[in-house]
């Protein structure tokens, strides 16, 4: 079935009734809601959402299209997850416990080259079900096939930013492949949707020459920009050894270390790497899970956070990680740099909440979205509590570092428009999704 999100109809995916609220009125009435005032606090509120709106926070009573009861509930700002590669869900554990270099040269780059533009549509589909199913609301993407991601984000109604990987060694001529893919791909799909925005995301420093990146500095104009740096020591040496300077300088001295620049990892930085991210207002994405489970180490956020950048949180992608759960991010970032310190309050639940929410959209440039406040885009996320592990509430900014998972997730609204709501997704046919990625499996199979 065709499935149109922006006008309002009733459907009916893989025989559950879904309902896909457009220009409505939806009321979260006496909902635990999670507001923030130079810190996070939690109060009983009515939460009006009109359009794609949070219309008014307080007490409301007018008629509305549909009331969501708010017992046992909290509503949350919808999680944003700063850097994946979606489409690497088909690729979920089939390349653990390997070294960083023979994890991404010899298992998952050789994968990658009999991916289809199919595959990637499915499994594209599939990571945002899985957001969608543990509270994501927005997704920063780098990934390989242009229009697959792009049209599962469309018929989805997810939020997201979108990057196709890029990696050469040739100043820009008019004769590259991938970037001009991606000037494709911007025409195709820019205006579309208010919900997709475009990245220039250029790989890495050890997969691109600085002429290369000089000449994506140059299309990039106003647009963010999204890349891999210092994810390991050993990255930085093999830089070091090429061409005499670290990989901040290498980026500053190509052009591409600005206020719209998204760092992914950043693991091994020095204080002079500090610095110029500094001066840059560049924005660092630490991937906490990614970084220890590929051995690469753990980015020292406590003295970042010091130096006032503006920290986010991301998975990465599903083979390293190996989910796209946000919940379970959350919880490693609250608990590692405790351990590193030997220090319980050196990153609270409140600073990681904030990564994964308010940071993240500043990174990618969004005013109104990472909060709940009257007059902020409708990105909301809503929680079970009437579960055995969440009772009693006693604290519910720390439960949702140290006691949640994701299962708890209820709701998930995205613009004012509901796309997971009790187990049920309104979007995405997802019983086709399972189908289809079960049968493109078998493929890669016999290739591992
Ligand atoms: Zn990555």
């Amino acid at each position: 079935m065709f499935i149109n999100y922006q006008l309002g109809i009733l459907i009916v995916i893989g025989g559950n009734r879904c309902e896909i609220e457009v220009e409505m009125k939806i009321l979260f009435k006496n909902v635990k809601t999670l507001l923030y005032d130079s810190n996070y606090y939690i109060s009983v509120r009515d939460v009006l959402i009109k359009d794609n709106i949070i219309e008014k926070i307080g007490c409301v009573e007018e008629d509305v299209d549909r009331i969501i009861d708010g017992e046992n509930k909290l509503l949350i700002p919808g999680l944003i997850n700063l850097h994946t590669h979606i489409y690497m869900t088909i690729f979920r554990n089939i390349a653990d416990d390997l070294p960083f270099s023979e994890w991404l040269f010899e298992k998952i780059l050789p994968l990658e080259d009999h991916l289809t533009e199919e595959d990637s549509y499915y499994a594209s589909l599939l990571g945002i079900m899985e957001m969608l199913s543990t509270g994501t609301t927005c997704f920063n993407d780098m990934y390989v096939f242009t229009n697959a991601t792009s049209k599962a984000v469309y018929e989805s109604g997810i939020r997201a930013v979108l990057g196709r990987g890029l990696v050469g060694e040739q100043k820009y001529n008019g004769a590259d492949r991938r970037i001009n893919e991606v000037l494709q791909e911007m025409k195709l799909w820019e205006g579309k949707s208010p919900l997709m925005t475009f990245a220039w995301a250029p790989h890495a420093a050890y997969t691109c020459s600085q002429e290369y990146l000089r000449s994506i500095s140059e299309f990039s104009k106003d647009k963010i920009i999204h890349t891999h740096m210092s994810e390991s020591e050993n990255e930085n040496k093999d830089i070091i050894n090429k061409y005499g300077i670290r990989p901040s300088k290498y980026y500053e001295d190509a052009g591409i270390l600005t206020d719209r620049t998204i760092l992914a990892h950043c693991v091994d930085l020095n204080a002079e790497d500090i610095e110029r991210i500094k001066y840059a207002g560049s924005s660092i994405v630490s991937c906490p899970v990614s970084n220890l489970k590929l051995g690469n180490g753990i980015a020292n956020i406590p003295k970042l956070m010091s130096e006032g950048i503006n920290i986010c949180l991301g998975t990465d992608g599903p083979a390293s990680n190996n989910t796209l759960n946000m919940f379970k991010e959350i919880q490693f970032m609250s608990l590692i740099h405790k351990g590193v310190h030997k220090c319980a309050d050196i990153v609270t639940a409140s600073d990681t909440i904030k990564f994964a929410t308010q940071n993240g959209a500043k990174a990618l440039g969004f005013n109104k979205i990472g909060l709940i406040e009257e007059g902020y885009s409708a990105d909301l996320v809503l929680l079970n509590l009437d579960e055995p592990g969440n009772q009693p509430t006693n604290n519910l900014v720390s439960a949702l570092a140290y006691t949640m998972n994701g299962s708890q997730v209820h709701l998930t609204m995205v613009s004012g428009k509901i796309l997971y709501d009790d187990g049920q997704f309104c979007t995405i046919d997802s019983e086709k999704v399972y189908k289809e990625i079960k049968r493109i499996i078998e493929k890669y199979k016999e290739i591992i």
